[in-house]
Parts: C-alpha cells; structure tokens; sequence
C-alpha cells in the first residue's frame, strides 16, 4: 500500500544546498554519506525539527505560548510529515537520577507491579506485612476448628491509665496489662502505670456454628476503636498454647509498632516525595558525592525498598535488587511474576507485563542483556543509550509515527547487527516512517529507500549525490558511499609494523576491573592495538579503567616513585616504561567548553593572536595578545561577549542563537578590527577555511604546518571560527588527531581511542587509519576500541575480549594477528573479520 511520502524542499541548515528530498512513508530510509556531508543537518536539524515544531504547535494554546520562539529549520516546504515524532539525536545530557531503567521506560511498569503484587515488609524487623481487612480476617477465623477459644482483642495506644479509664468508660470489662488478664475494675493503679502495653478485650468466644455475625462484628469494632489494629489470641482444642495473630488493615508491624503509609506506584519512584528516600532525596548518595548510608544507593525510601514481590518461581526481591539485575536476568523473573500473577490481577496486568518484557526482550537481543537495569545513563556509551532509548520507542507500540533514528548500531558487534535490523523492520511494519543516518554496510543494505548525501564534506557536501532503491547505490556517479559498496574505493589497509619487534610489549596482569577476569593483556608499543568483542565483553575496562588509568597515575606521580601502587585494577603492568603520555580520545570527543573553535582547538590562537600583536598599528596602540582574543574583556564586543551570537533562553527547549547586533557577528569591537596582518583583520582570519589559512600563513611554518596537516586529513573546508561543539564526531575527532600530529610530542604517548569510527563513513574511516599510521610511524602507540572490521583487518595486533557481555565476558579470548586471531576458533570476533563489513581491501607491504 502506497502510503505516500514526507517532501522536503529548498533545505539549507548548515551546509546543505537547498536539498528536496521524498521520504516514502511507512518505509525505512537510510541517509549515508562522509563525515560531515550534512546527513545530520537534513535528517535532525530539518526533518525532525520541524516535525518537533509541528506536533508542539498541535497541543493546547497554553504550552504553545511558551514556544512561540520556536526556530524554524531554513527550508522552505516540508509536506506529508507525521505530528509524532521519536527521537533518538544528538545525545541529550543525562538526569543525574536517571538509569537504564527510566531511560528504557520500563520503571513505571515494575512500580506498578510492586504496588499491586507486592507484599510490604517491616523496615526493621523484615517480617511480612499484610494488611487485612475486617471481613477477611473473620472469614479466617471462622475456618478454625469447632471448640477453639478465641480472644479478641483491641490494642490501646497512649498511656496504660487513660487507656484502661477509657474502656472502662465504654463498658468493656477485662483489658490485658503486659499480656496479664486483669478486671477493668479490679487492676491496682501501680500494675496499670507501670504496664507498657494495654490491649482491651473486646470479645472471647468458642468456635461453633452461630458465631459468624457476632465474630465479624467483634473484629470491627477492634479495628476500628484501635485505628486499624487488632490482636487475636487463639488456642486449639487439645493444643497446647495460645498463638497471639496480630493483623492490621494498614501497613503497620505489630512487633515493632511502626506504621507506614499504603504502598502505591508513587512509592517506589525515587523522582517522587512518597518514594524517594528522605535522607538523600532520592539521589542515592549525598552532595559529597558518598553512597547515602540509609538506602545504601538504592534511592527509595524503606518502607518502599523493603517491599519485596513473592509471586513467581525465583527469588523473592525487593523493587531494588530486581533492578540490580542484568536485563537478561530481570526478563527471566519478570516472565516468573507474569505466568504466577493470581487471576484478579492477571488481567489488569497483562498490558503492563507486556509492555515490560518487550522492552527488556529487545535489549536482549541488541547486545545489552549483560546491562544492570539501575546502571545511571551517564554511564553507558553513547550506542548503548541510544539503543536502551530505541527500547523505549519500541515499546510504545506507535504507528503512523516518523522515527529519526542516529546510528544505531554505534557500539554493536557485527554478531548482534541482523537482530538491529530485524528490530527495525518490525517498527516499519507497524506503520512507521523510519529515517536512519547509518554506515554500516547491513543497516544499508536493508533500508526501502537511500538518501546519499555528498560528495564531501562541509562546503563540498551539502547535496544530495543519490537518492532511490538501494540497488541503484553501487553504480551512482559521484557517491562515495556506492563506490565502497561496488568495490570501486578499497578500505585503505596501512602497512603492517611488526608487534613487539623492536619496543617489545606493554603487559597487563590480572586485570579485574568491571567485569574483567584476571585478563592479561598484551600491547605492543609503536604498533596499532585494536580490541575488539561483543559491547559489553569489557573492552573499555580493560583499555581505559586499567591501562589508560594505571599508565595516567603512574606519570602524575612521576617515574621514580612507583612502587608498584599505580596499577589500577589489576596486579601489574610491566613493559612501559618508555610510555611518557597518555591521550584519551573519549566518546565524547566533542568536548571543549562553548567557546572553543576550531583555532583554539588545534592551538593555533595562541600564535595568530601573538601575530596581530606585533603589528605595528598593535604595538603603537599597545595592544597585547590578549586584546585579540574573544573570551577575556579587553577586544571583543562586550554586547555579545565575544561569542558573536546572543542566546535567549526557550523554556524547556535548547536555547535558540540570533547573531550579534552590535559587531554583526564579528566578535570583536571596532578598534580591534582596525589592526591587519598581512591585509586580513583578526575577524577575517577567523572567517578563513583551514586550506585558505595554510596559505596565508605560509610565512610562519608551524602554522603553515598544522593547517597543512589538517587539510591533508581532510578538513580543509573547516573554517577557523566554527565552534566545536557544531562540528560532528567524525569532523572534531580528525582535528584532535591532526593536532597531535604536528606536534613533536607524538613520540612516546599512548593513545587510546574509543569508538573512533562511531559514526563515520568508509571514506572517513580511511583517513581515520591513515592518520594512526602516522601517529604509529611517528612513534606514538595506538590502542583503539572498536568493533568495525574495516578498522580490526587494519591493525597490527588484535585483542579480542569476551566470550560474551558482561558475566560472560571479561577474558581475553584470543590476541594476535588480525590473521592469527580470524583462524582462532575461540574468537567471537574471528568470524567478522573477512566479512561483515564494505569489501576487504589488499595490505600493502613494504611501502612506506
Ligand atoms: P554529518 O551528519 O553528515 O556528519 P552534519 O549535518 O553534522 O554532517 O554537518 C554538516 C556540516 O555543517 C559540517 O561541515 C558541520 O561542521 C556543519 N555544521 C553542523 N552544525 C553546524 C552549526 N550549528 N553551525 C555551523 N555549521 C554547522
Ligand atoms: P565494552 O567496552 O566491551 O562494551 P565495558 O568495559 O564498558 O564493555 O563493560 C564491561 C562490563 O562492565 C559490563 O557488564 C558493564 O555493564 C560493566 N560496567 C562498565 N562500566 C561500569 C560502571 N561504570 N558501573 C558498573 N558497571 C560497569
Ligand atoms: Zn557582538
């Protein structure tokens, strides 16, 4: 059925050259291209943003008002598009409190769960609290057998005089000082001050037929002259003994005399007053950033946390210890509850359940079985998140909605892709638009429908080189992306360095940290490292917990004094003594604060800033370097502080930019932009591209040097002024490489990388390797994580971790060559190395 399509017309966010594309509906399209073509602008800054503006402008006046300033994507028509919209973009910051669970949207299903199946136990004695009401308590005591004696009895609260004065005063004739019968009228005024408990008998009868309203009407009026409690003393024809029942119909422990309010979905959500624990607020440690010592990280107040559900096979656990659990364990016991569910709840249940063991199956079977359902979001890699957020969608069971999806397999072993893409059909199949901006090469193959952005990048790209059926992808002209799929471009393969040949090899011994089990690891220095195995097999303990960790601590204590202390994690590392730096290139290689742009980042500021300053208009002036700069007071323009742009804020939306009315963008004030070097003021520097400054500073050869090097990895059409944080992953990461790379210091710095072809295209991934092989050859020691195999045929030793994810993972299953380790039969990842990826391209040897 032809559902139609969503047209975009005259797109021109960011770099993109008045794009139309036509998205089928109910079809999955995928947009690929290189790093930077402009796939994020077209598909979240155009597509999704406007179909966020739509469906907000679709809700009541009231919430609209606050949006009024909403921006509108530079485009001129979008047609056909769904008002609801999924996201799964550009990563937002976390909720310091939120946690897999929440993320993943199945933590309201489990507090349902609790508060209708779950049996509350005394926070402080553990037992098991029932609340019973009046009818349910006489029917149980009319099921004892006939001639059982029994006594009903009212607990009394306050003092033991004014309790035993006010039966008195209502007829009642026997109460029960400590447990010792005494007539109301007879007890000695000392025996009743000094009592500690006062129960007031109410009834006492014998088990026969006749007794029913009698017995019911007993027990009402216990619980009720008490406030809900009532203790009854039972003794059995020809037993031996008196059993003492002490029942409430409100959440109350007898033996403590501690009461707590009805547990419902409200308390077992650490966002909420009634469940949040009171000490911490539900943070689950205190501002000094110590685990909060009452919940013991668990977040929920005690009544809450000591709630435990017994319905089902496995364990009887409390709503923190079930969240404690690995999903794939969760599912299990989640599965346990549902079968035993009684009857009467059963069907009020079901949707919850289902909606439950949906979610948690499809983080089964995307890889993140082995993820703790309270591990707090900020810890998962971005893949992963995105991949729990993908869950959630999932789970809501929409139709008709449009689904921007970024990069989904991001983190996934190419093991775990076929089941990613068979998750997504089944989202299409509903009913849904899918687009998804992705690489990898399967993800690609399965997609309705291509939007291939290109050729380049920035400037170059920005246009749509193919749009159709996949099919037709191969032979496009001009499309990068069809000529790694027809083999036309190969995955460049640098030459291979022998591991350990000359360096030797950095060891690590009985690595524990995570999951890791006692892992020896090798690393060879000067070589390329890559470590691969199922997301979640520990690759990242092992690379940046122990090695990265241990290797930092050791030089900030200096290399005299390592007693062996600096290990992190594990019993050793030997062989590293030659390491003099450490270099993480996190996930989050975006980073560097608000202000920072291109020239600052890749340190050449410093240098420009010291140019203008030697001017002589400068230096008559006596204007110093900083006065050139746009983060300190001095040269910028004060009515936008330097940042060219003025924000204003947006409610509950990301704040919205319009350019600097009073230097229009420029950043400086007048007086600063009067100075010229070499006929350029210090704005139109900023205002250059990387391959423009290579030339204008020819002169000067270490900027003449680093321009040339940014240009040579292919950023040349980066302008010295774009902020950071508008650069994507691929863009920014290739220039913290490219710096690196023209400075001397390459020689003897570990660099670890993690994901560093996350998001990027086969083009990128090859200049990705061509800059490692320089840092390699320029001495440096690479150890990358990854699971790509255009990157794990490339390197000159290969780490495989795992078997599996989490418990089952954490050894090192083989490490070698990347040959050696595909002919390993113990490899998990083996089997992908000659496959699973664009075509396998032929190694050089002996080039340099
Ligand atoms: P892709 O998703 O294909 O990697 P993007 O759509 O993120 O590419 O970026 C396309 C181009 O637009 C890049 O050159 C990028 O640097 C630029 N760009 C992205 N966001 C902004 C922004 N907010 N301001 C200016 N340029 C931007
Ligand atoms: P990989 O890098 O191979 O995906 P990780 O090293 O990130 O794997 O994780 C290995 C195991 O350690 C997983 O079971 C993961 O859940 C656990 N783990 C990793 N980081 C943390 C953390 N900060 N807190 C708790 N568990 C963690
Ligand atoms: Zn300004």
């Amino acid at each position: 059925m032809d559902q139609g399509s969503i047209t975009v017309r005259g797109a021109r966010t960011h770099n993109l050259a008045g794009v139309s594309v036509s998205i089928p509906r109910g079809k999955t399209t995928v947009v690929s291209g290189v790093s930077g073509s402009g796939k994020s602008s077209l598909a979240f800054d155009t597509l999704f943003a406007e179909g966020r503006r739509r469906y907000l402008e679709s809700l009541p006046s009231g919430a609209r008002r606050a949006l009024r300033n909403l921006p509108r994507p530079d485009v001129d028509v979008v047609e056909g598009l769904a008002p609801a919209i999924a996201l799964s973009g550009r990563d937002p910051v976390p909720d310091p409190r939120s946690t897999l669970a929440t993320l993943a949207d199945f933590h309201g299903h489990l507090r349902l769960v609790f508060a209708h199946l779950g049996t509350a136990h005394c926070p402080q004695c553990g037992r098991a609290i029932r609340p019973v009401s009046p009818g349910a308590l006489a029917a149980r005591l009319l099921r004892l057998p006939e001639g059982t004696k029994i006594e009903i009895l009212s607990p009394a609260a306050g003092s033991a005089a004014e309790a035993v004065a006010a039966a008195a005063k209502e007829g009642f004739v026997r109460v029960l000082l400590d447990g010792k019968m005494r007539f109301v009228e007879e007890a000695a005024p000392e025996e009743i001050s000094a009592a500690g408990r006062v129960d007031v008998v109410v009834d006492r009868l014998v088990a026969k037929d006749g007794i029913r309203t009698r017995l019911a009407d007993s027990v009402e009026l216990a619980m009720k002259r008490s406030g809900g409690e009532i203790r009854v003393l039972v003794s059995r024809p020809g037993g031996n003994g008196i059993e003492t029942v002490d029942e409430s119909d409100r959440l109350f422990c007898p033996g403590c005399r501690l009461s707590f309010p009805r547990l419902v979905p409200a308390s077992f959500s650490f966002d909420s007053r009634a469940g949040a624990c009171p000490r911490c607020g539900g943070l689950g440690a205190l501002e000094d950033g110590r685990t909060c010592p009452d919940c013991g990280g668990a977040r929920l107040g005690p009544a809450s946390r000591s709630c435990r559900l017994e319905t089902g096979p496995g364990p009887h656990l409390s709503l923190p210890e079930a969240l404690a659990l690995p999903v794939r364990r969760l599912a299990e016991w989640a599965r346990g509850v549902a079968d035993a569910a009684p009857p009467a709840f059963s069907a009020a249940l079901s949707p919850v359940f289902e909606g439950l063991l949906s979610r948690l199956s499809f983080l089964e079977k995307t890889g993140l079985g082995y993820l703790s359902a309270d591990r707090p979001s900020d810890t998962l890699s971005g893949g992963e998140a995105r991949r729990v957020r993908l869950a959630s969608a999932l789970g809501q069971d929409l139709s008709g909605a449009l689904y921007v999806l970024d990069e989904p397999t991001a983190g996934l072993h190419p093991r775990d892709t076929a089941a990613l893409v068979s998750l997504l059909r089944r989202l299409r199949d509903r009913g849904n638009t899918l687009v998804v901006v992705e690489h990898d090469e399967s993800v690609v193959r399965a997609a309705d429908h291509v939007i291939d952005m290109g050729p380049g990048a920035g400037r170059l790209g920005g246009r749509v080189v193919y749009e159709g059926p996949v099919s037709g992808l191969a032979g496009a002209p001009g499309s990068p992306t069809g000529a790694f799929i027809s083999g036309a471009e190969k995955p460049y393969l640098p030459a291979r360095k022998e591991p350990g040949a000359a360096a030797g090899f950095i060891r690590v011994r009985g690595a524990r940290a995570n999951n890791l089990r006692g892992a020896d690891a090798m690393f060879p220095l000067g070589c390329i490292t890559a470590v691969s195995g199922v997301s979640g097999s520990g690759k990242s303990s092992l690379v940046s917990e122990v090695l990265g960790s241990s290797l930092s601590r050791k030089l900030a204590r200096g290399e005299k004094r390592n007693g062996g202390a600096w290990y992190v994690g594990c019993d050793a590392v030997e062989g590293a003594e030659t390491v003099r730096r450490v270099v993480e290139v996190g996930r989050a290689s975006r980073a560097g604060g608000s202000r920072s742009v291109v020239a600052t980042a890749c340190g050449a500021f410093d240098r420009i800033r010291a140019l203008f300053a030697a001017t002589p208009l400068a230096r008559s002036r006596g204007y110093g370097p900083s006065r050139f700069s746009f983060s300190a007071k001095g040269g910028r323009c004060e009515a936008c502080k330097g940042e060219g742009e003025t924000k204003f804020e947006m409610g509950f939306l990301p704040d919205a930019a319009a350019t600097c009315e009073e230097c229009g963008g420029r950043r400086y004030n007048r007086e600063t932009l009067d100075v010229h070097w070499s006929g350029r003021s210090i704005a139109d520097v900023l205002d250059c591209d990387v391959a423009a400054a290579a030339g204008i500073f020819r002169a000067v050869p270490p900027l003449a040097r680093l321009f040339s090097t940014l240009d040579a990895f292919g950023l040349g059409y980066l302008s010295l002024g774009q902020r950071v944080s508008t650069l994507s992953g691929g863009e920014a990461q290739r220039l913290l490489l490219a710096t690196e790379l023209s400075s001397p210091a390459c020689a003897g710095t570990l660099y670890i990388l993690d994901e560093p072809a996350s998001g990027q295209h086969a083009r990128d991934v090859n200049l990705l390797l061509r800059q490692l092989e320089a840092l390699r050859d320029a001495g440096g020691t690479v150890v990358v994580v990854e699971h790509r195999p255009q990157v794990l045929r490339a390197a000159d030793w290969l780490l495989d971790l795992g078997p599996g994810a989490g418990e089952e993972g954490g050894r090192v299953v083989a490490q070698g060559t990347p040959e050696s380790v595909a002919a390993d039969p113990a490899s998990t990842t083996g089997p992908w190395l000659g496959r699973g990826g664009y075509s396998t391209g032929a190694r050089k040897t002996g080039e340099s």
